[in-house]
């Protein structure tokens, strides 16, 4: 059995390259905290910088690994232990990493703090654990699996815009960590 209350954190950034390839001027950085004081719930914190506009919305997830071999693209999909399709964090179905928005304020920056059920920070017969994989900052909103989806079935990536139920057709990733 897990002890409880178990912290984690994880400090995010463009770790190397952006999606584009270009090292942005004011590059997203920030720290994402997860403090799980029971089995059943969790409470994430993050303070971010650099998100983008002011009022702009942006996919907040966690992602399946933490390699950052190729930037924050090569964190995988968003952690979907259960295989089902994306939604809101509010859904009976969602992922499990599906987090929803953050958005910026007046200065760019994003500060907050939401609770949650189903991301767990030990190894839950259901949900699985997120330690060792990413958490994941977007640059568009994440559509929350009600936007265009007609391209979900096509082979090869994912192309953004197209794929609601898989990615939310949140963008690029512009900040990504380990939560460890
Ligand atoms: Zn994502």
């Amino acid at each position: 059995m897990a002890s409880f209350p178990i912290k984690a954190t994880s400090v995010v950034g463009p770790n190397g390259k952006s999606c584009d390839g270009t090292e942005p001027e004011k590059p997203c950085t920030g720290v994402v905290t997860l403090e799980q004081p029971s089995a059943d719930t969790i409470t994430i914190t993050w303070d971010i910088k650099n998100l983008g506009e002011p009022g702009s919305k942006h996919g907040f997830h966690v992602h399946e690994k933490a390699d950052f071999s190729n930037g924050c693209k090569s964190a995988g999909p968003h952690w979907n232990p259960l295989n089902l399709d994306h939604g809101a964090p509010e859904d009976e179905v969602r992922h499990v990493g599906g987090l929803g928005n953050i958005t910026a304020d007046a200065d760019g920056h994003s500060k907050g703090s939401m609770s949650d059920h189903q991301v767990k920070l030990f190894e839950h017969e259901k949900f699985g654990s997120v330690v060792g994989r990413s958490m994941m900052i977007h640059a568009k909103e994440d559509d929350l699996g009600l936007g265009d989806n007609s391209k979900a079935n096509e082979p090869g990536p994912p192309q953004d815009g197209f794929v609601s139920k898989i990615t939310g057709n949140a963008g690029a990733r512009i900040a990504c960590g380990e939560i460890k």
